[in-house]
């Protein structure tokens, strides 16, 4: 059975990041639609029902987080949001507003089709209601229907704040969880400022889950932003 490409809408003023972007995109076997500002951006998604949207921020008419905001009013589609350096405090509204993930500007290929990647993978379970109940990355076994993490058959115990930290990230595997998120879902609301709590506990799930907590590979620290778990 032939298999249909996924359909990426690009919403971007700029040109050259366009150009770029449809290259790449048709390369890797995508179908590629574009929009110049975040309107057209709006209409193209509510008629032809895009697989992914990739939307920048700085848009001429409606911004990236307003548009962020009015699609998860009524559409699930995998968003990445597309920044440049210094749009920190953007990046997390949006994550916070339901984006996917972001990518910062100038980027390359490998890490556009990485998020890609994870990105329709998340979008594809959300549709068919997927969860998947045993997680692995690296040498580390998570069972969360067992509540159980193994390292080469030998449990490792967790305190039931690193065991939930651990699976909100799971959740949300390959992608950026804003440290609002984590505390919210872990603490409860209140306590979104305390980043301090998410430094010290992901300290300690480094120290039972990475091989060099002071080099992880899995538990990954995305300055002013948050954290992923790289598989
Ligand atoms: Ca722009």
């Amino acid at each position: 059975m032939a298999e249909s490409k996924p359909l990426i809408l690009v919403v971007e003023d700029e040109t050259p990041i366009r150009r770029f972007l449809k290259m790449t995109l048709v390369d890797h076997g995508f179908d590629f639609a574009e929009a110049v500002n975040g309107k057209e951006g709006l209409m193209f998604v509510a008629s032809r029902r895009p697989d992914l949207l990739i939307l920048d921020l700085g848009l001429p008419d409606i911004d990236g987080l307003t548009v962020t905001r009015e699609l998860r009013e009524w559409s699930n589609v995998p968003i990445i949001i597309l920044s440049a350096r210094g749009q920190e405090k953007d990046k997390v509204e949006a994550l916070d507003s339901g984006a996917d993930d972001y990518l910062t500007k100038p980027f390359g290929i490998a890490e556009l089709l990485a998020r890609i990647r994870v990105a329709l993978r998340h979008g594809e379970k959300l549709t068919q209601g997927i969860a998947d109940t045993v997680f692995v990355f690296g040498e580390i076994t998570t069972d969360l229907v067992k509540r159980q993490i193994t390292r080469g058959g030998e449990e490792i115990h967790l305190t039931p704040i690193e065991y939930k930290l651990l699976t909100i990230l799971i959740k949300h595997s390959g992608k950026v969880v804003t440290h609002n998120l984590l505390l919210k879902e872990t603490w409860g609301a209140g306590y979104q400022q305390e980043t301090h709590y998410l430094r010290v506990y992901m300290a300690q799930l480094r120290r039972k889950l990475e091989r060099d907590s002071a080099h992880p590979m899995h538990l990954i620290t995305e300055p002013g932003i948050g954290y992923r778990l790289r598989s």
